[in-house]
């Protein structure tokens, strides 16, 4: 969920960002209270709240984590977190800080703290991870919009096993390592001393029981690295870097975890003849000096292909602009479009037949000194050059 988690760990804790390590303790203890996956049973976003909210106590706990963030060395918090990090890890952050409080007072009430946390194990399951791909997009089909088949290499369940991770109609036994619980405990030193952390078994994965053979098409894992086309409908108007989220079609999870998301990011080619900022588009337009001077109607094509008749007044100057009203790319959800800009580009002809030479000789006899609020616009817009 690498999208998801741009988010402010103050934010989430709801502290103020010079709050001290009491007072996010505390805020830390009051919501994961409220949102933790056992006493939300119906609720499914209560384990990810209850994640984020240990992810946002795990960062501002730790001094190094917290000076990380607060100088934005990090935007993502994955980033903090190599190994990935699932609802297991923020219930080993919850017991380590509260594990024996709630159990001695009885917090959750009827069989405590500790016993609901037994009965839990299969919420063990992992999300499969999301996945990003590139897709790249021409400036036409952004025009009209456009559906796109990707192939995304991802996990699918094992077919063989079903994504159990050992073949049909074996026997499971218990996990030697937890003996049944899913849960370890690790004892180190530091310097404060021995300290007690309690993680998810690398032997069944949290679940507690492991099988006597495993599922020799996935190893055990549930899950095959397969490739899938995928179609993707690209709406009309789509900005460059923008990411459409298809729902579900990332890694498959693991011990019935959801699957992850396939994170698309559009990436726009850039085009020959045309700009785009926002909704609008602008373009070049080059023009003889007798059409600049004289004036007259043109055609213009468009990104789309279509032609549109363009009226060039008398007297366009270099650089002069016209604005094609509502001709741009259109913005997602709305009818509105954009507006093509247009420059024009006077040509000087560089070659000259003897006619041609004694017809703009005969001209510039009767030829007048430009106005000079003409010349002032002109500097006005380019500026003097040396
Ligand atoms: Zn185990
Ligand atoms: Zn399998």
């Amino acid at each position: 969920m690498a999208v998801s988690s741009n988010i402010d760990p103050y934010e989430i804790l709801g502290v103020p960002k010079d709050a001290s390590i009491d007072e996010i303790k505390s805020a830390y203890r009051k919501l994961a209270m409220k949102y933790h996956p056992d006493r939300n049973p119906d609720d499914p976003n209560a384990e990810e709240k209850f994640k984020r909210l240990s992810e946002a106590y795990e960062i501002l706990s730790n001094p190094k984590k917290r000076d990380i963030y607060d100088r934005g060395g990090v935007s993502n918090f994955n980033d903090f977190f190599q190994q990935g990090y699932d609802v297991s890890d923020a219930m080993s952050i919850f017991e380590q800080i509260f594990g024996g409080l709630t159990t001695a007072n009885g917090m959750w009430g009827g069989g405590g703290f500790g016993q609901n946390m037994r009965t839990q194990k299969q919420s063990y399951a992992q999300q499969g991870e999301s996945l990003r791909i590139a897709v790249d997009i021409s400036l036409e089909e952004i025009y009209k919009g456009v559906e796109k088949t990707v192939t995304v290499s991802h996990f699918e369940t094992c077919s063989v096993c079903g994504g159990k991770g050992y073949p049909h109609g074996e026997k499971l036994r218990k996990c030697p390592q937890c003996g049944g619980t899913g849960r370890v405990r690790e004892v180190g030193r530091s310097f404060f001393g021995t300290v007690q952390r309690i993680s998810t078994c690398p032997t069944c994965g949290g679940s507690g029981s492991i099988p006597t053979k495993i599922c020799t098409k996935c190893k055990g894992t549930g899950r095959i690295r397969a490739s899938e086309k995928i179609k993707v409908k690209i709406p009309a108007g789509i900005d460059n870097g923008q990411i459409l989220r298809v729902a579900g079609k990332g890694n498959v999870g693991i011990h019935g975890g959801r699957p992850g998301d396939l994170l698309i990011i559009i990436r726009e080619i850039a085009h020959k003849k045309f700009v785009r900022k926002g909704n609008d588009i602008y373009t070049s337009y080059p023009i003889k000096i007798t059409t600049a001077a004289l004036g007259g109607k043109r055609k213009f094509k468009n990104v789309d292909g279509t032609e549109i008749e363009i009226e060039i007044p008398a007297g366009t100057q270099f650089g002069d602009i016209l604005r094609l009203k509502g001709k741009g790319l259109p913005s997602p959800g709305t009818s509105r479009h954009g507006n093509v800009i247009i420059q024009f580009i006077v040509l000087v002809p560089d070659k000259l037949t003897r006619k041609q030479k004694e017809l703009l000789k005969k001209f510039a006899e009767d030829e007048k000194q430009p106005k000079k609020s003409a010349i002032e616009n002109v500097i006005r817009k380019y500026g003097i050059h040396n």
